[in-house]
């Protein structure tokens, strides 16, 4: 009785180890024909091609008058200087140029550094081209913005704050004039609250040769008004200039990342 009990158990182990082993060569068997699969999902999750988005910077103004004139749009008899010399601080004889230059450089650093694309019409103060040029720099490089940078005067010195200019339907621009509002709203949005400057609302103008050329999307912001003494003063320090190229290259992020966000 006691043998048999003993034989018993002894089938009884074996045919447990057997089950055991057998169990766990087929374990085996099931990771090894995962393996492909799991190499497959990691081909399928890699990273889709991502073009960098494409900015034009221009800088507003040169050194220099340029008396030459161009068509103020394609087609139009209408002509126009190339370019101008723009204002000047009313307190500290800052030139525009260099207040817009300034910002432009840092914005650029800024977009670079976070993966843009990024196309200067000047670096310097020897080089300017004119506004057809310039406009044409950005549609053959397909940018999918072009922000021309300026610094504002009026003849009444308490004026102040920044504005945001915005193409009409002359020209080429028919095509880009919602998405150069949308654009703008968001961007000069962004600058006045970070800044905390007063926001001038954005201004539709259709006298604009860099504008009516231009079959990207194209605005130009007025940072603040070289003829109010305070503005002047804040716009012509680099601190200033250093916030400003932030707000804009916050508000360049928003116009994208809201594009991406949509589906
Ligand atoms: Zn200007």
């Amino acid at each position: 009785m006691l043998k048999k009990f003993f034989e018993l158990t002894l089938l009884l182990s074996m045919l447990i180890l057997g089950w055991a082993t057998l169990n766990s060569s087929a374990l085996r068997k099931t990771v090894e024909l995962d393996q492909p699969k799991i190499e497959n999902l990691e081909l399928e999750i890699n990273p889709v091609e991502t073009k960098a988005h494409v900015i034009v910077i221009d800088p507003g103004h040169g050194p220099w008058v340029n008396l030459d004139m161009e068509p103020i749009a394609p087609g139009s008899e209408v002509m126009k200087r190339k370019y101008g010399v723009g204002t000047t601080g009313v307190v500290t004889g800052t030139l525009e140029r260099e207040i817009n230059l300034n910002v432009s450089l840092m914005l650029r650093d800024l977009l670079e550094a976070d993966g843009f694309r990024v196309i200067m019409t000047r670096t310097d103060h020897e080089t300017i081209s004119s506004n057809i040029d310039r406009a044409n720099l950005a549609n053959d490089n397909n940018a999918d913005m072009m922000l021309r940078i300026h610094s504002d005067s009026f003849k009444d010195s308490n004026v102040h704050g920044a504005s945001m200019l915005v193409p009409g339907s002359v020209g080429y621009a028919v095509d880009i004039v919602d998405i150069s509002r949308i654009y703008g709203e968001i961007i000069l949005k962004t600058l006045t609250e970070e800044i905390g400057m007063k926001n001038r609302g954005v201004i539709t103008r259709t006298d604009q040769t860099g504008f009516n050329w231009s079959k990207v999307p194209i605005m130009t912001v007025e940072l603040g008004f070289l003829s109010n003494p305070d503005e002047d003063r804040l716009l012509s320090s680099s601190d200033y200039q250093t916030k400003l190229a932030h707000a804009l290259y916050k508000g360049i992020v928003k116009c994208f990342s809201q594009e991406n966000a949509s589906p």
